[in-house]
């Protein structure tokens, strides 16, 4: 039988000729000999994330084939969607999460281990991650420890993309986890507290209902809907002298909001934003955030500063320090992401996965997709394209692989073939005739920079889960290596590589409409779109509690409205 587990179950042992110190040693508890004699070695599997790639993982893995191990600074899953929802009010932040001990509670076969920690440093030679938690200390008074692992699977999700822009991290809000969404949520009740005292002028009361959001992608639509929602809904009532001093600016450095979108939504959202009194504007970038104002630059305008009360800033996502440190190790120092391979194993290094944010898969099998496209398009089998060709090969990439177009437009190009001309030399020419190779080549140039599947929950969740059943064959695919002919011989892989499936998405735009781009290019933008998001939310919960209490939370809201207070 096996010990409980908890973080009792640390083991110090003396450490480490490497650390030269007393380092607490995660015991996963098959070592201690006593106790296992009845058990088949199993091997170690560390999971580091507790996010949508981690979890999806950890629900679909068959847990009776290994000894597993989850490290994670929250002990919780958070269903990020509804993240906008929470700074409104809509949804309370207990409504969005479930505990992570409920969720592996519920997996049938062997115990899993928690330890609420996060890791800061993976050793692929030694296969083993170091670890710290704030919650205890160890003989050293440091709370760290080192865990071993046999797989690493490493969902660590990404951190905001600041872009080094001055001052953005000491005066904006984030919105990326649920503490964010909530401090959030006091923010804005704080500047309309504050825009009410009866001491400020009328300039102070505007500068403090001047809510600004950076970054026009999904999460910054939905918050700066959401929060449209919210004051002309709930809190106009509450606060009606000074009402009409709310401002609403959203920023966006490229010419629409929404880019990953079909070109309808993108119209659509301009427009109804227009008509909501929701400032966008478009072409401008942020260069510097103060205290008090807002530097954005535009050729046109050159440098303008606005006063703001709160600012979020949404413009998208970058890697982890402790995995950039990791990429550098194991020769990936050029690259901006963690790469894979089509099995999301990490390239070059052994028994180390990734899933969801943190990673992207190498672009062998992108560039197979788009060799693909580049050969229908090409009818004539001249080996050439046209610019109206040229045109339609990109739009049929930018649906498969949005990121190539938002990468191409943050370099201020209007697609590949802007990229090959100037990687030619040929800048000026006004036609260009792509061949293959040429295509190529200059896709290899964004390939060490983009990610190329979105950052979405839906990636992160089918890695998640296509990983566990991968895992859940291994044991069997290694104990008979002859396998279906299919499969075997050298240089193939047990597995079918990863394909991700592409389920549609969402752009919630306030005033119960919503925006759907769904699979067949199926575009509905309304009310009824709206139920279908309700619906589709619904389901996706992770348990009937979280379910319930979401509802139940819709429900009070159409009933009595957003809750003001903060609490
Ligand atoms: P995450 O879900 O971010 O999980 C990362 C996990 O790693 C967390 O548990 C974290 O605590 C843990 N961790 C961090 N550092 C360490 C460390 N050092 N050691 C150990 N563990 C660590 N996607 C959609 O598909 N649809 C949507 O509508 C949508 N809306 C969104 C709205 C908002 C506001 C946000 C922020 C995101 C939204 N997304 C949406 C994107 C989606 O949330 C992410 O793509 C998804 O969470 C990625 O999953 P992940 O497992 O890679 O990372």
């Amino acid at each position: 039988r096996r010990r409980p587990g908890g973080i009792s179950n640390l083991l110090l042992v003396v450490a480490a000729a490497s650390s030269g110190g007393l380092v607490a040693y995660a015991d996963s508890g098959s070592d201690a000999a006593v106790e296992k004699p009845q058990l088949p070695q199993r091997k170690k599997v560390v999971v580091l994330g507790t996010g949508w790639g981690g979890t999806t993982f950890l629900r679909n893995l068959d847990t009776r084939l290994y000894d597993v191990q989850v490290i994670s600074p929250r002990n919780y899953f958070a269903f990020t969607p509804l993240l906008p929802s929470v700074t409104s009010g809509t949804v309370e932040p207990r409504s969005i999460v479930e505990p992570i001990r409920r969720i592996l509670e519920k997996q049938k076969g062997g115990e899993i281990k928690f330890w609420e920690a996060e890791c800061f440093k993976i050793d692929p030679q030694n296969k083993r991650i170091h670890c710290r938690s704030d919650l205890g200390t160890n003989l050293e008074g440091n709370g760290e420890f080192l865990v071993d692992y046999d797989y690493l699977v490493v969902a660590v999700g990404a951190r905001t993309n600041t872009f080094n822009t001055p001052g953005v991290v000491e005066n904006c809000h984030f919105l990326k986890e649920v503490e964010d969404a909530q401090k959030i949520r006091r923010s804005v009740m704080d500047c309309f507290e504050k825009a009410s005292l009866p001491f400020l002028d009328e300039e102070e009361r505007k500068k403090n209902l001047h809510f600004v959001v950076v970054g026009g992608g999904p999460t910054g639509v939905e918050f700066a809907a959401s929060l449209h929602d919210f004051v002309t809904e709930d809190l106009a009532k509450l606060y009606p002298s000074i009402q009409h001093l709310v401002k609403i600016s959203l920023i966006e450095a490229a010419d629409h909001i929404l880019t990953m979108f079909d070109k309808r939504i993108t119209h659509f959202a301009e427009d109804k934003f227009g008509r909501d009194g929701i400032d966008v504007k478009t072409g401008y970038k942020v260069v510097k955030v103060a205290k008090d104002a807002i530097t954005m630059q535009n050729p046109a305008t050159g440098d303008i500063s606005v006063p703001y009360g709160m600012a979020v800033w949404s413009t998208g996502i970058g890697t982890r320090p402790f995995i950039v440190e990791f990429m550098k190790q194991i020769g990936q120092g050029n690259r901006r992401v963690l790469a894979t391979d089509e099995w999301l194993r990490v390239l070059e290094c052994d028994g180390v996965y990734a899933v969801g944010d943190c990673a992207t898969i190498n672009q062998r099998r992108v560039m197979e997709d788009i060799s693909e496209i580049f050969k229908v398009a090409d009818k004539d089998k001249s080996g050439t394209l046209t610019v109206k060709e040229i045109q339609d090969v990109l739009d049929d990439i930018y649906v498969r692989y949005p990121q190539v177009q938002l990468y191409l437009k943050s370099k201020q190009m209007n697609g590949i073939a802007d990229l090959v001309r100037s990687a030619k030399g040929d800048a000026e020419k006004e036609s260009v005739e792509l061949n293959i190779e040429e295509f190529k080549k200059a896709l290899s140039l964004v390939d060490s920079q983009v990610k190329f599947l979105p950052a979405t929950a839906q990636v992160a969740s089918q890695q998640g889960q296509y990983l566990a059943r991968c895992f859940n064959k291994m044991k069997d695919a290694e104990e008979h290596p002859e396998g279906p002919i299919r499969i075997r011989g050298e240089g193939r892989h047990r597995f079918r590589p990863f394909r991700y499936r592409h389920l549609g998405q969402f752009a919630p735009l306030g005033g119960e409409q919503t925006a759907a781009q769904l699979p067949g290019d199926w575009i509905s933008i309304g009310h009824s779109s709206q139920w279908l998001w309700y619906s589709v939310y619904a389901t996706k919960q992770i348990s009937w509690r979280t379910r319930m209490l979401v509802v139940s939370d819709w429900t009070r809201r159409f009933i009595f409205g957003r809750d003001s207070s903060c609490i």
